[in-house]
């Protein structure tokens, strides 16, 4: 979580965990910017990169190995860390959407969420072949493949690019004479976007490996453990993957973001949307107008570094540089047995273990800059007076309870927040016996509508714990130092957090007190009522009587 002294002014929000936003967070935690607040919004905790991604499902390196973590990320570059997926833009009021919570608010946007592959018009596609995206679905169905490896089994792949290729490698080599694939492409040859020493090179390695090439097949029909092609052709494979062209989802298009006809933001050569320049995007999402590539980890991997400059840019109000990609690139292609090929254009050496070793080791040197994260000191923090003057502003307070849904006081709530005084009041009905309880804790998790949840979980429990029923609560919560919407918006998130779990429980939020500090803290003051004869409570009377009659 951000630690300044410095007021939030302005928020970065990043949408996906892909290889872009993964170096440009770890620049901006070598390089943060003050004011800025900065906020990664992506699916999963962890995110695979590309180049081991197929060593991992020939068996060379572990989950962990290829995966980078993004929640040590998103700490060390102090930067919220929301778990969810992004439905839709509303760029009007410049919000992003979630799948599981309120609305974000941004000032600048950049998109890295990578792309799936394309299955629109073949039937059977989606519900009986594994997709190679979402990455972390397809690692869980080959996980399984791998422990249940009893008897042979024969795999179909649909689509020979990189990925296609590289996966059909990757499985005979992990799965051995256990296993007979099946690669369908409807080209005369495979990988487009590669020169032809690679392609007639690799062409010969998948045939000398018995994985049988289905050339000049288009794939029409997908029925369980079986593959149909225009040609007439009928393939039996007990699991079937698809690993077509890439395709990107359609909250993109439908946003108003400017697309080019596969739906791919366009970007010019600042990485910035054609249509909106406080919004970028790099990866696989981003189609660059005047250099298109293809889709691949390398071009997102080399984007990171224009993609952070670009955006701090943009944040100081300077000069955007531009980026140009190489067209001609060296690339190193693991063919599944320890070996790989290196092409460079048209020209190409390999497969050799000597090419393997060199992979491996720049794969592994990419990879510990976000294993082997750089211990950085406490950024020194100037204390602020913390009286009355640190109140959060009664219009940000306002708005936030109109943007809130909350549920209706129940007639014990003499006054609450309908009609807001300077203290709560409250009937505790005859017979009955009041609990209070007050807990707070300083932010435990860099998302604050998570933490919201969890404190309203944890104060509430004391409550119940008494044997009692909650029946009203008072919140008190610090924000961080920022400019009115700033803290709009961070109490907007931890206040949906908390009336997520008090209106599960039907308990009205009557009152509270919110604070400006040095960082996010939330708690809540907790009444319950329980019946006197309530045998929890017991111990707590005798408690009571036991201090009255001690001098
Ligand atoms: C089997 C296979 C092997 C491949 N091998 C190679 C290779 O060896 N070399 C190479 O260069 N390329 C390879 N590729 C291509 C490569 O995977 C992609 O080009 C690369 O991952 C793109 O990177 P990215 O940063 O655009 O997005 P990604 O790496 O795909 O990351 C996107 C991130 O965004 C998150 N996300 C997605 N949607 C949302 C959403 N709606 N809301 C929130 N978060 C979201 C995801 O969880 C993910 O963390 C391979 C592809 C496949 C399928």
């Amino acid at each position: 979580m951000q630690q300044t002294s410095t007021p939030i002014t302005k928020d970065l929000v990043l949408i996906g965990g892909g290889h872009s936003h993964a170096i440009a967070l770890r620049m901006w935690a070598m390089k943060p910017l003050e004011g800025v607040r900065i906020t990664l919004i992506t699916e999963s905790s962890s995110t695979p990169y590309s180049g081991m991604l197929p060593g991992h499902i020939a068996g060379f390196y572990t989950h962990a190995e290829c995966h980078i973590n993004l929640r040590s990320l998103a700490q060390f570059a102090q930067a919220q860390l929301y778990i969810d997926t992004v439905v839709g833009l509303d760029l009007v009021n410049k919000q992003i959407l979630c799948a599981h919570r309120p609305p974000v608010s941004f000032d600048v946007l950049s998109i890295d969420i990578g792309s799936t592959p394309a299955s629109v018009n073949v039937p059977g596609a989606n519900k009986y072949a594994i997709a190679a995206k979402p990455v972390a679905n397809l690692l869980t169905q080959w996980q399984q493949i791998v422990e249940d490896n009893e008897k042979p089994l024969s795999l179909g792949i649909v689509g020979g690019g990189a990925g296609g290729v590289e996966l059909a490698l990757a499985m005979q080599g992990n799965l051995q004479n256990h296993v007979k694939i099946h690669l369908f492409h409807r080209d005369a040859e495979i990988m487009p976007h590669y020169g032809g020493w690679v392609r007639r090179r690799l062409q010969a390695i998948l045939r000398q490996k018995g994985i049988n090439l289905h050339l000049q097949e288009t794939v029409i029909e997908v029925q369980p453990n079986k593959i149909s092609c225009e040609s007439g052709l009928k393939v039996e494979c007990d699991r079937i993957f698809w690993v077509t062209q890439a395709s990107a989802p359609g909250w993109i298009i439908e946003s108003g973001l400017a697309t080019d006809s596969q739906g791919f933001v366009q970007v010019n050569d600042y990485l910035q949307a054609i249509s909106h320049p406080n919004i970028f995007a790099a990866g696989d999402i981003a189609t660059m107008i005047n250099y298109p590539r293809p889709k691949a980890g390398v071009f997102a991997v080399r984007q990171g570094k224009p993609l952070f400059n670009n955006l701090q840019k943009t944040l100081l109000a300077g000069r955007l540089q531009a980026y140009k990609p190489q067209k001609t690139y060296l690339s190193l292609i693991g063919t599944g047995d320890g070996k790989a090929i290196a092409s460079w254009g048209n020209f190409g050496i390999g497969a050799s273990p000597l090419l393997w070793n060199w992979k491996d080791k720049i794969d592994r040197q990419f990879m510990d800059r976000f294993h082997k994260l750089p211990s950085m000191s406490e950024p020194l923090v100037e204390m602020r007076c913390a009286g009355c003057g640190s109140k959060v502003g009664s219009t940000v307070l306002e708005r936030v309870l109109q943007r809130l849904e909350r549920i209706e006081n129940t007639p014990d709530i003499v006054i609450g927040l309908d009609a807001p005084d300077d203290a709560a009041v409250v009937k505790v009905p005859e017979g009955k016996l009041m609990v209070h309880t007050i807990d707070y804790f300083p932010a435990l998790v860099n998302d604050p509508f998570i933490f919201g949840q969890i404190s309203a979980n944890h104060c509430l429990s004391d409550i119940f714990a008494m044997g009692a029923i909650p029946q009203s609560v008072l919140a008190i919560a610090s924000i961080p130092y920022a400019t009115e919407s700033k803290v709009e918006e961070t109490l907007y998130q931890l206040l949906s957090g908390a009336l997520l779990i008090l209106n599960q429980a039907q308990i009205p939020l009557i009152g509270g007190h919110t604070t400006a500090g040095l960082e996010l803290g939330f708690g809540l003051s907790c009444n319950g009522l329980a019946s006197p004869h309530n045998a929890s409570l017991l111990k707590v009377q005798t408690l009571m009587v036991i201090c009255e009659n001690d001098p």
